[in-house]
Formats: structure tokens, sequence, C-alpha cells
């Protein structure tokens, strides 16, 4: 069954959509059993679309999708994206597949590689055929350790290829470069966002597949402390997954994005450490904060400069840190 803070905030994504748009229209989604996924998923069956999820299940969950079992326009294929083969026709191709937490992706630097090269070769070519729409999910990863806070999307990025974090950002930088090359010689509608942190709802902050907030939920509900990295003065700028979702669908919907780079992401930067107090403050009591050396890599700033996308499709985040945290906090409170 589906909890009712994540059928709230599909409901709120799905009432910004004319249905007409995606109504009957073939969707695939990569990585469809993951966070963001699922949102997807969940959102386009709603909207009327004909959903096909492909996971491979190394970081999504089916209790994210299994309620959508049951429902005529909803179908899983259990499989790897770097194996994907030719389907029936598709309108539209969403590449979310991908591991994206550094601890996770660290520990399979291959398999992060191929699901960004060889899995967005193979969705393009199924595009090509088809002429379907198709779009990328690249990340603000791609920056690397910016000199330029807000970055804006014609920042060169300032990474290392050969790092501990080399594995996911040249394999999204690739994906980047085979789309553009795509709709460069073919005239395909390729699409690109490069996706800020996100959080919300079936975000994982388990083990290594954790993230910074939901880890500090799960810390707190557990009665730990909250573990900071370096001192806690690096930034990051954290955006409710409903913004995001929303963000997704006009980027595909729109025709201006045909053959663009956008920034998604919530422009309010904040430091680690005021985000462990702002966690404090829903909790309600104070947390101990235990400090642990900065991993390697570590950008220390990041905040996405929006005036692009804004220009483009009229979008900015509506769901500030204080509204999100409390509503992923409550969302993981109801599950331990
Ligand atoms: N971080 C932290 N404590 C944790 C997990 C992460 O202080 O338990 C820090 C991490 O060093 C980084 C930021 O929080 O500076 C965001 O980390 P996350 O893994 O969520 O994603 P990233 O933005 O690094 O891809």
């Amino acid at each position: 069954m589906i909890d009712k803070i994540i059928s709230g905030d599909v409901t709120s994504i799905v009432s910004y959509f004319s249905p007409e748009i995606f109504r009957d229209k073939n969707v695939l989604i990569t990585g469809g059993a993951g966070f963001i996924g699922s949102y997807l998923c969940e959102t386009l069956v709603q909207l009327g679309a004909t959903v096909v999820c492909l996971d491979n299940f190394s970081t999504g969950l089916t209790e994210n999708i299994d309620h959508l079992f049951s429902k005529k326009n909803f179908q899983l294929i259990t499989g790897d994206v770097s194996k994907y083969e030719n389907r029936e026709k598709l309108d539209y191709i969403f590449h979310f597949a991908s591991r994206a937490s550094p601890d996770d992706y660290q520990l399979y630097p291959v398999e992060t590689l191929l699901a960004n090269s060889q899995g967005s070769y193979r969705l393009l070519e199924q595009a090509r055929k088809d002429d379907s729409i198709i779009l990328f999910a690249s990340s603000s990863e791609i920056y690397g350790n910016p000199d330029v806070v807000p970055t804006p999307e014609d920042y060169l990025g300032k990474v290392s290829s050969i790092g501990p974090r080399s594995c996911y950002v040249e394999g999204k930088k690739f994906s980047e470069a085979l789309f553009m090359a795509y709709h460069r010689k073919y005239g395909l509608d390729s699409r690109i966002i490069r996706i800020f942190n996100t959080y919300g709802p079936r975000l994982r902050g388990d083990g290594l597949y954790g993230r910074v907030l939901s880890r500090f939920i799960l810390q707190a509900l557990g009665g730990k402390d909250l573990t900071v990295y370096g001192d806690g003065s690096q930034t990051r700028s954290f955006c409710y997954v409903t913004d995001l979702i929303q963000g997704i669908l006009l980027a595909i919907s729109n025709g201006k994005v045909n053959g663009e780079v956008i920034n998604l992401g919530s422009p309010s930067e904040i430091t680690i450490m005021d985000s462990a107090m702002k966690l404090m403050e829903i909790v309600g009591r104070k947390l101990n904060i235990s400090f642990y050396p900065l991993p390697e890599d570590d950008p220390k700033r990041r905040c996405p400069e929006i005036r692009k996308v804004k220009e483009l499709l009229n979008w900015e985040p509506r769901v500030n840190l204080e509204e999100g945290l409390k509503k992923t906090f409550e969302w993981f409170n109801r599950r331990v």
C-alpha cells in the first residue's frame, strides 16, 4: 500500500500537469525502483502513461513499486540497463539507472561506469529507432569541486578523472557527450538534466546507500550520534523530491529543452552542520554529533544557478527545507 505522505506528494505533482500530455504514451524509466525513479513511475502511471520500469535492484527496492503491480499500465522488467535489448516503440525514455551514493558506487565502479555508458548507448539506439524523446539524469557531480558557486550550466567542471568519485563523474560526463552526439549527428530529441542533492521519503539512509539527510534522520530515530564528516562547513543545496519530479516532467514535455542541459536543484545553500541543526529543531531535542574525516574528493560547496531552467520552464523549487525535512522525518518515523 502506498504511504499517505507519498500519495499526497504524487497528487500534488499530478495536479500540475494536464493529463493529455502523457496519456497512453509508452514510457521507459530505467532505475524505476529507486528513489527518484519510483516517484516518476507513480506519477506517470497516475497521469495515464503506459509505464515500463527497468531495474536491476542493485539499489532500488521492490517495496517502492510493488503496489503498482496491480495497475494495467505498469510493467516491471528486472534487468541491467547495460544489457538492455530494444523493445516495442517508446515515446519517452528516462535514463535514471545508476548507483548514486558515493560510498556505494565506489564499491561498484565498473557497474557504475557501464550503466552510464553502455546503458546510455543502448537506450539512445532505441530512441533513434523509435524517434523517442530521451532524457538523461546527469548530476551536479560533473562540476566536481567548483570555483563558481552558484554553478551555471556552462561552468566546465573541476573534476578528477582518476579519483575515487571518477567512476560516477566520468560515466555521467560520457553520457552527456553521447546524448549530445546523438542530438547533433542524428537530430535526436535528447535532453540532459543535472540533478543536485534531492531528498524525501524513500531516499535510502541505510549502510553504504545512505545519503546525508536520510542518514541523519535514521541516526536521530535510532538514538545515535549524527555523523558529520569533516567540520561540517561543506555545503549542499537540498531539493525536495516533488519539486524535482515536477522539473523532470516539465523538462521532458517542453520542446525548449530539446538538445539542452539544465540544472535542477534548490538554490538554497546550507552547510552540513546547519542541516544537522535544522533536523534537531524538527526532532525537538539536541542530538550529539560525532565528527569523522572528510572523504577524499568531497566537494566543498554545491549549489545550482537556476536562471536557465527558470527562463526555459518557469520552474523553481517551492518546498523549503523545514517543510520537506518534516515530511521526510515523519515518513521515516512511521517505518522504524
Ligand atoms: N555527510 C556527512 N555525514 C554523513 C554522510 C554524508 O557529513 O553521514 C556529508 C558528505 O561528506 C557530503 C554531504 O554530507 O559533504 C553530502 O553527502 P551525500 O553522501 O548525501 O552526497 P554527495 O552530495 O556527497 O554526493
